[in-house]
């Protein structure tokens, strides 16, 4: 049997520790989010998306959310202002730093499969939330997102 170059087995770089995709992560698409007159300047100010909570899913951690899809409809994204009178997608933010962004349906796969979750009925507002929706282009953080309008 030959040996391995220079005798060693290959190992994990000290350097690289942490800075590794896990098995199975999506790559992280050019990422959007869309905001009414009432939020782009605070948005513009800060130089960020902030996070905020789920007014239904109020258990969750304040959260971003996003979109890979630079130009969706209302129902692709679930800002059909029905019920709030502002517009909600008057303002589109490109992220500069996708910081801890995950596809929404990991979020909807882990809160499918919690216990907690059912019993704070979030499992059917999850589901309501993208039914009808194009929820495979949504994206989460729980980080403040730097994004510019664009
Ligand atoms: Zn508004």
């Amino acid at each position: 049997m030959p040996e391995r170059a220079f005798g060693v087995a290959p190992k994990p770089l000290d350097n690289a520790r942490g800075h590794s995709a896990q098995l199975g992560a999506t790559p992280i698409p050019p990422l959007y989010h869309f905001t009414c007159d009432h939020h782009v300047a605070g948005i513009v100010a800060v130089g960020a998306i902030v996070p905020n909570y789920h007014e239904a899913m109020p258990r969750l951690p304040p959260m971003v959310w996003l979109t890979s899809d630079p130009h969706p409809t209302r129902e692709d994204v679930g800002l059909t202002s029905m019920t709030l009178n502002c517009d909600r997608m008057a303002h589109r933010f490109m992220v500069i730093e996708p910081i801890g962004v995950v596809p929404w349906d990991r979020l909807y796969k882990a809160i499918r499969a919690s216990d907690i979750a059912r019993q704070l009925g979030y499992h059917d507002v999850a589901a309501q939330l993208q039914f009808g929706r194009d929820a495979a282009t949504w994206w989460v953080s729980t980080f403040a997102i730097p994004a510019v309008l664009g």
